[in-house]
Parts: C-alpha cells; structure tokens; sequence
C-alpha cells in the first residue's frame, strides 16, 4: 500500500509529496521534528510531543506551522488513511525557503515547511528486544550544547548507531565529561538496591517525554529515583539498566560494553515500568 503523507496542506501519495532544495531542513538542518507513538490506532502522549515541539520551535526563533488541534487533526487524519494500529508518526518543522541559500535566516514571513508521515510497525508494543535487553557500547559524546531542542541534527547519533551495529551491539550511550548524557535516540537509567538512577535535566540532554510519564510512574509506584550524573562504570555494576523513548518505551539494557549488567537478562523493575508505561500510555492514549 502506498503511504498516503502530509506535506503544507496537502495529503499526497508518498511519491508526489515535495519540498524544495532550497529548504532550510535540508540545506542546513534548521528543522526540528518529534516522534509519536501510535498504539491500538491511538496517540500515545500527544500532548506531551505537542508541547515539546512548541518549546523546540521557540527555543530556535521558528514558527509554528500551525496550532496544536490542527496538528492533532492531521496526526489523526494520517492514521485513518495509512490505517495504522501500531506504529509511529514522524513530523517534521523546518524554517522553510525563500530560494535560496544563505547562513541567515529568511525574513520572518517565509513560511515554515511541515512534513509527516506514518511508519506502520506492527507488534510494536510486544517487541522481541523487551524480553532479551538490548546490547550497549558507550561513545564519546560529540554532539552540539543544545541537545534540549529536538533538532533534525542527527548524523552524530547516527554513526553512534552504526559504531554499535559494527561492534556487535544494538545501540550506543554517549559520554561527556565521564558521565552518560544518554542513548542515541533514547534517555539512559540504570538501578542499583532498587533505586532508579538518571541524568538530570538540563541543555546537555533530549527532554524525552517517556522519561518524564516513566518517572512519573515509578514515584507513583512508590520506586526510589535519584537524578543526578552517573558513569559507565556505575551503569555495568548495576543491578539492571534501561533506556525510554516514544518508540522503545521501556528497553531493558543487559550489556555495557561487554560486560554484563547484573544477571545478563532484562530486570524486574525494568520489565514493571514497561509493564506500567504501556497500560497507562494505552489508557491515556486520544
Ligand atoms: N534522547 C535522544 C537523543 C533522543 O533522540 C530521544 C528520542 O528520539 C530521546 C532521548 C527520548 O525521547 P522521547 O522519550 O521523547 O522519545
């Protein structure tokens, strides 16, 4: 089947959907974009992305392409028609073009570029990776000061994937400083005598919005959490680790750069707020 995707306006067939080469998205990836999941056909956390993506789009002086009930109008409208159940929708915000290509930005009444897509993912929520942990190599962390703002910038994060895959691992963890920052594309935690350790909020790393329902949900649990830096090698001798995000939401960690984490298979409290994150997010879901 065909994707049927969103593009100014427009709902096209994927192969007719355009965006010039002039585009600031693409010329110098002056775009920001935000990723929500789609569970039994609903959105899980739209608000929560909705929100960031206005923060995102402020932090950059971009604006925004159109309000939070329209965009929640065409994340419904592209699920319908892709008939999606499980899966995610990709959006994208960029500063747009005025045919050209230059380091300042277009005057102020250039038109912001919105793009979307859906990506079909069947059986999302019951991914094979959850029940085996996933492997960790860590990297240096290279990326630029404002990880906060949910840019498309993401080559770094890329080759991190890569450097793992080429290790035989799934993913990688970055550091800066000897601390974690967090996952390629995910936060990072790992518990030890039951508390949940994680890095604090600050510009140095994504604001994931599973970080903030999954820590959400483990203080409602009654779950002891400490925010505050942590190691690489803290994180191998832990009792378990994990890594959120919209599309992973909780993944057991089981390996760190060889070596293993606790017993070597995903964690009770990990697999818990899995547990916990998918029934609330379900119930949430709009
Ligand atoms: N950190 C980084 C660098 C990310 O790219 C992501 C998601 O793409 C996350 C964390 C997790 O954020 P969220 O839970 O909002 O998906």
């Amino acid at each position: 089947m065909t994707r049927t995707v969103y593009v100014n306006g427009q709902y096209l067939p994927e192969g007719e959907a355009t965006v010039s080469i002039f585009d600031r998205g693409f010329l110098m990836a002056d775009a920001v974009y935000e990723v929500t999941s789609v569970l039994q056909g609903k959105l899980i956390d739209f608000d929560g992305h909705a929100v960031r993506l206005e923060r995102s789009l402020k932090e950059l002086d971009m604006q925004a392409p159109c309000s939070k009930d329209e965009l929640l109008e065409i994340h419904r409208k592209l699920v319908e028609l892709n008939g999606i159940d499980e899966g995610m929708i990709y959006l994208q915000v960029t500063r747009g073009s005025d045919g050209d290509r230059d380091f300042v930005f277009p005057s102020e009444d250039t038109k912001p570029t919105l793009v979307l897509f859906t990506q079909n993912k069947p059986g999302l929520a019951d991914a094979p990776a959850a029940k085996t942990g996933i492997k960790i190599i860590s990297i240096e962390d290279i990326r630029w000061g404002r990880r906060d703002i949910k840019t498309v910038q993401l080559l770094y994060p890329s080759m991190g994937k890569m450097m793992a895959k080429k290790a035989g691992a799934d993913d990688a963890w970055m550091v800066e400083d000897g601390h974690v920052t967090e996952g390629t594309s995910n936060n990072a935690y790992f518990v030890k005598d039951g508390k949940i350790v994680t890095r604090p909020l600050s510009n140095d790393i994504l604001h994931g919005i599973t970080r903030r329902a999954v820590l959400r949900m483990a203080e409602e649990a009654q779950m002891e959490i400490e925010e505050r830096l942590f190691t690489i090698e803290e994180a191998q001798g832990a009792d378990e680790a994990f890594v959120t995000s919209a599309s992973a939401f909780v993944m057991p960690v089981v390996e760190i750069d060889g070596k293993a984490v606790g017993e070597g298979v995903p964690g009770p409290i990990a697999a818990r707020l899995r547990e916990i994150y998918l029934d609330e997010s379900l119930k949430a879901a709009i």
